[in-house]
């Protein structure tokens, strides 16, 4: 019997979960590993309340976890309750799907002012993730900036700007709900390094800055390449600069009614984050796009700003034991293999690209490479061996059966137009997963 140990319980760890399954059936043992008591990593904590078919995804997840080789174990985190050497120990493989949690920094002066969060942070807040829940964001200003041009910036962008009732059928934390109800922002504003042309924004997502119960899109034409120059575009983008385009002829009477406004401030780059103790403004230099790159003109100007969310990008944490390339912000790794015994996959082996779907092939491609290195496994405890040191280190872990629990409560607690409440405490999802 192989014994396989995934540390994330993410798509990328349950993916590689499926993929075990697929290349060697019942002759392996998969153990999910993961620092928080509940399953499915960003699709929990990442994706964007009001995308609820999205998270819809997780079912498959929830079928792998319920066959009889696949165990969920919750509340631990390795490299701190369990040692990367100790799960070496125990298992035949040791596969970090540990994603890429914390913000890129701007490294820019005033990036430590009080209400200049990252993505990470903030979604974090509005999702209710243990590690944010008490943010405390003040929404009390009137201008948010959102600088990033990706489907994070629009997600940030669009939930700010939304009403309590666009909020009908999420699962949108109370206390994200209560204070964006109670918010006084009426301009977000996107800074965008380069222009319309090279925006990471898909269509879909872009489209529905469009359908807003108060706010609407605003985009400078003069912004706009020439519209000959759409027809070298991809499909998919081509449709995100129609959409933008769109967007620039909006009149006054298409706003009618609509009194916030999300703006795009293109060929912009955030240079330094101004104010007393808290952000007030963010000095901008104006760029121009030389082979495809934004380069700064020397021109700035200031934007004022309440509120500032960077949505740049991620790293991944570094997992004591494990070699980090810190300048890649991933575990480093050649194509998954890290030593010995010890691989990667998802955004921990290559940052912070592509969608939900695109972990699944890296799932399917590292269990090759497994299966290439370990052959019929070398009799290992796996499981048994990961509880008696629990035990005798009183590692509190859980099962998918008590997720299972967690679950059933969140689904007491909701809303009347909700799928669940999330419990935003580690201790308060430990009280629920125990019943
Ligand atoms: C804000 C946001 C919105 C997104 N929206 C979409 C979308 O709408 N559609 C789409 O296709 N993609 C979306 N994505 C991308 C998608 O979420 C990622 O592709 C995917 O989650 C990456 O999977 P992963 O398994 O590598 O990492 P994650 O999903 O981050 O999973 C990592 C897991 O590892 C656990 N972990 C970390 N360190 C340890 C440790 N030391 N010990 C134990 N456990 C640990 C974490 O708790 C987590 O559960 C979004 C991403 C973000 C950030």
């Amino acid at each position: 019997m192989r014994q396989i140990a995934i540390v994330g319980s993410g798509p990328a760890g349950y993916y590689t979960a499926e993929a075990a399954q697929k290349q060697w059936g019942d002759g392996v043992q998969v153990d999910i590993y993961d620092f928080l008591p509940v399953p499915y990593g960003l699709i929990r904590t990442g994706v964007a309340p009001d995308h609820q078919s999205i998270k819809a995804v997780s079912r498959r997840y929830e079928a792998t976890s319920l066959s009889d080789n696949v165990c969920f174990i919750g509340n631990v985190l390795v490299g701190d309750d369990v040692s990367v050497e100790e799960l070496r120990g125990f298992y035949d493989a040791v596969i970090f799907a540990t994603g890429a949690p914390n913000d890129r920094e701007l490294g820019l002066p005033g990036e430590d002012l009080a209400n200049v969060f990252g993505s990470a942070a903030f979604v974090g807040w509005y999702n209710g993730h243990p590690h944010f829940a008490s943010l405390d964001p003040d929404l009390s200003g009137e201008t948010a900036v959102v600088i990033g041009a990706g489907n994070v910036a629009l997600d940030v962008a669009r939930i700010i700007a939304k009403t309590r009732g666009e909020f009908s059928g999420s699962d949108i934390v109370n206390h994200a709900l209560d204070a964006l109800d109670a918010s006084g922002i009426e301009r977000v504003v996107f800074v965008v390094r380069r222009g319309p042309h090279e925006i990471a924004m898909t269509p879909k997502e872009l489209g529905e800055l469009g359908h807003l119960h108060l706010a609407s899109p605003v985009v400078d034409p003069a912004d706009l390449p020439p519209e000959a120059d759409d027809a070298a575009l991809d499909p998919g983008q081509r449709k995100s600069v129609n959409l933008l385009r769109a967007f620039a002829s909006l009149s006054d009477a298409d706003r009618a009614g609509k009194h916030r406004r999300v703006e795009f401030d293109f060929f912009a780059s955030p240079v330094a984050f101004l104010g007393q103790g808290k952000v007030e403004a963010v000095e901008v230099e104006r760029t121009q796009l030389e082979d495809g790159r934004a380069v700064g003109t020397g021109e700035t100007y200031t934007i004022p700003a309440d509120i500032v969310i960077g949505c740049i990008g991620y790293r991944t944490s570094p997992v004591p034991g494990v070699p980090f390339d810190d300048r890649g912000g991933i575990l480093a790794n050649v194509e998954g293999r890290i030593s010995d015994g010890l691989y990667c996959v998802g955004w921990a082996r290559r940052g912070p690209s592509g969608t939900i779907g695109t972990n699944r092939p890296d799932g399917f491609a590292i269990v090759e490479k497994v299966a290439q290195d370990i052959g019929e496994g070398a009799g290992k405890a796996g499981f048994a061996g990961f509880e008696a040191l629990a035990a005798e280190r009183g590692v509190d872990f859980v099962e998918f059966h008590h997720w299972q629990n967690i679950d059933k409560a969140e689904i007491a607690l909701a809303r009347d137009d909700a799928p669940r409440e999330k419990f935003v405490t580690m201790e308060a999802m430990m009280a629920a997963a125990r019943g």
